[in-house]
């Protein structure tokens, strides 16, 4: 959230009545849901700082489903810490996804598309199946995410000149299932109010 709010009461944040026992306000962000209940993202998780939260809900903007044990105040009013957060209006989300270089490596669920492998950080690169000097268009049906080590045993062959074929035919996906593919990364940090609007549906999977 980038949108800077002045007129709010200014916060400061409340001395702790025992450090020990109080986790510090970094660790304190909320997860935001849309107006329908679900999150605006799986992967990055939409989550917002404690300052971003808390403008929020002076400007009315959201409403506050859950809190941390954890409060701030200003003169003249307290605040519990959010951790989970509503938006009152809708965000209509486009229901064609962004052709980016992130989206195609969660399209393929951050695995090289040649050999199966899962990605180290600076393996991630991307590969044209035909490649661009034999006509490949840069397009969802002819980018697979790649380790280096096939990108470069690939090179500007056809798949058929070196039986290296993309596990799965790449197509563009949706919107729905770039959401599902990102709920099997989980972020680093879970707050425990979180996990039923992260992960209510295979819940109830796993007690069918
Ligand atoms: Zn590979």
């Amino acid at each position: 959230m980038t949108t800077q709010v002045t007129s709010s009461p200014p916060i400061a944040a409340t001395p702790p009545p025992s450090v020990d026992s109080l986790p510090p306000l970094e660790s304190c962000p909320a997860l935001v849901l849309n107006a329908d209940y679900r999150p605006l993202s799986y992967f990055p998780l939409s989550i917002w700082s404690w300052q971003d939260a808390v403008k929020a809900i002076f400007r009315e903007s959201v409403t506050v489903i859950a809190e941390y044990d954890r409060a701030i105040h200003s003169p003249s009013t307290q605040v519990k810490l959010p951790s989970v957060l509503v938006l009152n209006e809708y965000v209509s989300v486009s229901s064609t996804p962004a052709f980016t270089r992130f989206n195609v490596f969660l399209r393929d669920a951050l695995h090289c598309q040649y050999c199966g492998d899962p990605f180290k950080t600076h393996q991630l690169t991307f590969d044209h199946v035909i490649p661009r000097s034999k006509g490949g268009k840069t397009s969802w049906d002819n980018i697979v995410a790649a380790c280096r080590k096939c990108n470069t045993r690939k090179g500007h062959k056809l798949p058929e000149q070196c039986s290296m074929f993309p596990i799965t035919e790449p197509r563009e996906p949706t919107v729905h299932e770039l959401q599902e593919t990102g709920k099997r990364f989980p972020p680093n940090f879970l707050h425990e109010s979180w996990a039923d609007f992260l992960y209510w549906d295979s819940e109830l999977e796993g007690q069918i």
